[in-house]
């Protein structure tokens, strides 16, 4: 459950555990290629003064595009979240805080999963650290050997 009712959290911390499509509205205008389900695992407590804390992790896996050479890159994005809800409008300009409407009746943890996922993925990744781009004269892709314009100009015949 990724929406936990309050009155189940004052027995103890609750699990959130769910898996979203990639196709999910959740991730509705959000600029992550995902390729496949993203998991998601974690409790959910009470902080006091009306707050609660996630720790949170998810998982899910994203297409992209070398940010050197272009090549199609499916990277892993595995995080941890902590991060904390609360109705308490003195929190809400804290960009940590999670803002929960009274009266509260439930801590939908989504919310979170969205911005932090958002956060964590790496738009403009390397296919790999040593990766050698593209030419910026020919547009070779460097990764498979030099391109005509690495070679050294002819020395003109005297
Ligand atoms: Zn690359
Ligand atoms: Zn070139």
């Amino acid at each position: 459950m990724l929406q936990v009712d309050v009155r189940e959290l004052r027995y103890g911390p609750v699990e959130t555990c769910g898996k979203l499509g990639p196709g999910d509205p959740l991730f509705e205008g959000l600029a992550v290629p995902l390729e496949g389900p993203v998991t998601v695992g974690g409790f959910l407590e009470t902080a006091g003064h009306g707050g609660y804390f996630w720790h949170g992790r998810f998982e899910g896996r994203v297409r992209s595009a070398c940010r050197r050479c272009l090549t199609e890159v499916v990277m892993t994005v595995a995080q941890e979240v902590e991060v904390v809800f609360s109705a308490d409008p003195e929190l809400q300009e804290d960009p940590s805080v999670y803002p929960l409407t009274e009266p509260v009746t439930q801590v939908d943890v989504r919310a979170a999963l969205r911005e932090e996922l958002a956060l964590a993925v790496d738009l403009f990744p390397l296919c790999r650290e040593d990766c050698r781009g593209l030419c910026p004269r020919c547009g070779a892709d460097l990764n498979f050997g030099a391109c005509e314009c690495a070679a050294p100009a002819p020395i003109p015949d005297a």
